[in-house]
Formats: structure tokens, C-alpha cells, sequence
């Protein structure tokens, strides 16, 4: 009893301690930008900087150093920006050949197309977010409740036929297996397997989330992709636990987890290269080495002439972006190097609407090896 004083004094002091960390932080990292700004303003010498590589990476990258007043140069090795964004329109249908949603639950994306004008263009899937799984030649609903596969809801989860009664018992104890602890990163699988058995992770938390990332639960880093689950399990001891303790204080009805632009994705790309001010744009220009020049960087090309900057921001592929670094960062070569990718085949395909019964769903996913896809997408259901 007596100890309760002292401890809320120490945790006000470590509170204090750290705003003040992080407003030290926020100064420091801002410096830059304003200095940037600030110097173009006087005519002292403007940050020159090159980005590499025109997907939304690099388009963001060199739309925000533009917007601070660096004098930038944005070079891409394709004949377009955009990168894996890329949006047709033909015959009348509006095809994504990539990405075609951001998730909300981390805001950049949708913060960003609010200051580059596009907030009245963002929209909403039509209905309700649901999604089906095949399971032994049908399709089954995710049970409602079951945030990226992960059963947070007992009761929609008992009733559905996904799972035998020994595998829902599994899931069931959830709620009392201990945590894994902040040591060391481990893959999403591993963790959702010790927490809630392997039919949760076959059968549903898999498949979805090999339909996000492209890759399989097993070999993706839960520290980079979902640190939020190691934080709710520390929390609260268990995911059924926080989903139900993110129930019990949401004030507003759960905003949608995907949302989307009207005109595709690729209106992002469009209205970012509008707003890159008079930065230099190299299409066709492939970096092959950086290299140091005194005290700035010269990165050279194989399309194009070199390049002198003071600060480069490399927003290509890893593989690249090892063989880019060469000498100049040896110890992130390695890692860099060690990040595989899978390669995606993205299929559309269009029917009549009275060749189709209207789907009550955004879409299937797949289980590992039952079909030769990994997940379909109904487009003209998901959006309006
Ligand atoms: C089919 C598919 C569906 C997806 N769906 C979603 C989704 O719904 N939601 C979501 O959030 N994410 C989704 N993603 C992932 C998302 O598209 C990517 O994470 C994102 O577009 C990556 O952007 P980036 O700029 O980092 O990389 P990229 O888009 O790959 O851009 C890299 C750029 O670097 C250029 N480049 C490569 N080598 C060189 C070089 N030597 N010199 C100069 N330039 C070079 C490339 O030409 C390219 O333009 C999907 C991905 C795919 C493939």
C-alpha cells in the first residue's frame, strides 16, 4: 500500500523523463527539413538530394524533401513512376495491377492522400468486410470477429465449421497461454501457432495473411510486419483479451480496415508527381553504384550521367539496393541481401453481371497448396 506514492512518482518522473526524450527527438529529426528550407530561403547552398527507385517509396521520399526545399533529383530505372502501383482503365473497368487498398490501421497512407488533395476521392469498401476461405471444396466465412484470422470473438468462432471441437478447444486456451516475452523476433506463424494451435493458422490466419504480404506466415518477421500483437499479448496477456478490451473502449464503430482511392491507387502516383515542384525527374536511368565523392555522394547510372548529392535515399528493391551499396555500407549488404521475394501473379478477369450470383463477400482466400491461387479478389463488390 505504502509503495503505491513512490511508484506513481517514479512512473510521472519516467513520463516526464520521456516527452522529454521524444520532444528532444522530434526537434532533432525536424532539423533538417527546416534547415533545408531555411537555408534556400537565404541563398545558401540548398540540399541536394537524389532519390532512387519511383514507386510510392521514392515518389513520397522525394515529394516531402521537394515540399522542404531540397533541390531533388528522382530517378527511376523504368519508363514510369509508380513502381508495383500501377492502375488501367480499359473497356470501361478500372484494374489494379497491384495494390489496390491501404490498410487504416497504420494512417501514413491515408494522411498522405488528405494532404496531396485527395481526401474527397478516398472511399470505403461497398459492404461489410467479410471474407471467405476455402476449406474442402467450398467457401467457408471467416468467422466475424477474427481480425486477420485471429479468433478475438468466441461466439461466431464456436459455431463456425471451419474447425473441428478439439481445434476450437485449442484456439480456446488462448486465453491462458503464457507470453513469449520481448526476447527476440520470431515469425508471425510461430507466434499464432503457440497462441491459438496450427488448424487457426492453416486454415485462416495463413491464408489471409499470405494474401497481404505475398508470403508465408511462417517466414514473416512479427517484430517488422505485426509488432502490435506482441504489444497487445504483453498487455493483456492474450489476443482474445485485448480484441475484447479494443471492444470494450472503442467509442465509434471499428473504422474499415481497407479503404481505397475512386480512380485506383494509381491517382496517388499521379497527384504526387503533380506536387514534386521543380525536382528533376530521370525516367530510364537504372543506379548501378554509389560511390563517396569528398564529402557528398556520386551515384552513377547506366541510363543517364552521373549523379552528385549530398544525401541519397535508395527506395529500390534490397537486391538493388546490396549491390548499390558495394564498399560504401558493407555491413548492410548482408542483410540486405538476405531478404528473399516471391514472386506475384495478379490475373483479372471480367463477367457479365448476370453470368455472376452477386457475392456476399470482398473475396477468398486460400489455404497453402489446396488450390493454384493464393487468394481472389471480387473487385466490383469490394468497391463502390
Ligand atoms: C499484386 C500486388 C498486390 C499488392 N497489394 C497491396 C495492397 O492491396 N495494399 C498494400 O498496402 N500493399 C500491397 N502490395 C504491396 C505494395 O504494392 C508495395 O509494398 C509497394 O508498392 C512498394 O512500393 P516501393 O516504392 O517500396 O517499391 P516498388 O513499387 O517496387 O518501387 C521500386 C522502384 O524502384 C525501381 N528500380 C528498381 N531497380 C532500380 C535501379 N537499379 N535504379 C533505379 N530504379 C530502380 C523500380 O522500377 C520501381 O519503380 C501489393 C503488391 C503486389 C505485387
Amino acid at each position: 500500500m505504502r509503495r503505491l506514492p513512490v511508484r506513481s512518482h517514479l512512473r510521472r518522473l519516467q513520463g516526464a523523463r520521456v516527452r522529454a526524450h521524444r520532444k528532444r527527438a522530434r526537434e532533432r529529426s525536424a532539423l533538417p527539413v527546416h534547415a533545408v528550407a531555411a537555408n534556400a530561403g537565404v541563398g545558401v547552398a540548398v540540399l541536394k538530394a537524389l532519390v532512387v527507385g519511383g514507386g510510392i517509396t521514392g515518389l513520397t521520399a522525394a515529394y516531402v524533401l521537394a515540399r522542404a526545399g531540397a533541390g531533388v533529383v528522382l530517378a527511376e530505372g523504368s519508363s514510369r513512376l509508380g513502381g508495383k502501383v500501377r492502375t488501367e482503365v480499359a473497356d470501361g473497368f478500372l484494374i489494379e495491377h497491384g495494390p489496390d487498398a491501404f490498410l487504416t490501421v497504420r494512417p501514413a497512407a491515408l494522411e498522405l492522400c488528405r494532404e496531396i488533395g485527395l481526401g474527397p476521392e478516398v472511399v470505403a469498401p461497398r459492404g461489410p468486410e467479410s471474407v471467405l476461405v476455402w476449406h474442402r471444396d467450398r467457401l467457408l466465412p471467416v468467422p466475424p470477429g477474427a481480425g486477420m484470422g485471429m479468433p478475438t470473438r468466441f461466439v461466431p468462432f464456436l459455431r463456425s465449421p471451419l474447425f473441428t471441437p478439439l481445434q476450437k478447444v485449442r484456439a480456446g486456451i488462448e486465453v491462458v497461454v503464457p507470453s513469449v516475452g520481448a526476447d527476440g523476433d520470431l515469425s508471425i506463424g510461430a507466434f499464432l501457432r503457440r497462441r491459438y494451435g496450427n488448424a487457426v493458422v492453416d486454415r485462416v490466419a495463413g491464408p489471409l495473411i499470405s494474401a497481404i504480404y505475398g508470403a508465408d506466415a511462417d517466414e514473416l518477421s512479427l517484430d517488422a510486419l505485426m509488432p502490435r500483437l506482441r504489444e497487445a499479448e504483453r498487455r493483456h496477456g492474450s489476443l482474445v483479451r485485448a480484441g475484447m478490451a479494443a471492444r470494450r473502449s472503442a467509442r465509434a464503430p471499428a473504422a474499415p480496415m481497407l479503404m481505397t482511392l475512386r480512380n485506383g491507387l494509381g491517382s496517388m502516383v499521379e497527384a504526387l508527381a503533380q506536387r514534386l515542384g521543380p525536382t528533376e525527374v530521370r525516367l530510364d536511368a537504372r543506379l548501378d553504384r554509389l560511390e563517396r565523392g569528398g564529402a557528398r555522394y556520386v551515384a552513377r547510372f547506366s541510363g543517364g550521367a552521373p549523379v552528385t548529392a549530398d544525401v541519397v535515399i535508395l527506395a529500390t528493391p534490397a537486391s538493388v539496393t546490396a549491390a548499390a551499396l558495394g564498399d560504401l555500407a558493407p555491413a548492410a549488404v548482408e542483410p540486405l541481401r538476405s531478404i528473399t521475394y516471391r514472386s506475384t501473379l495478379s490475373v483479372t478477369l471480367a463477367y457479365g453481371a448476370e453470368d455472376v450470383a452477386d457475392p456476399a463477400a470482398l473475396g477468398f482466400v486460400v489455404p497453402r497448396g489446396a488450390l493454384p491461387i493464393t487468394a481472389c479478389t471480387w473487385s466490383s463488390a469490394k468497391w463502390p
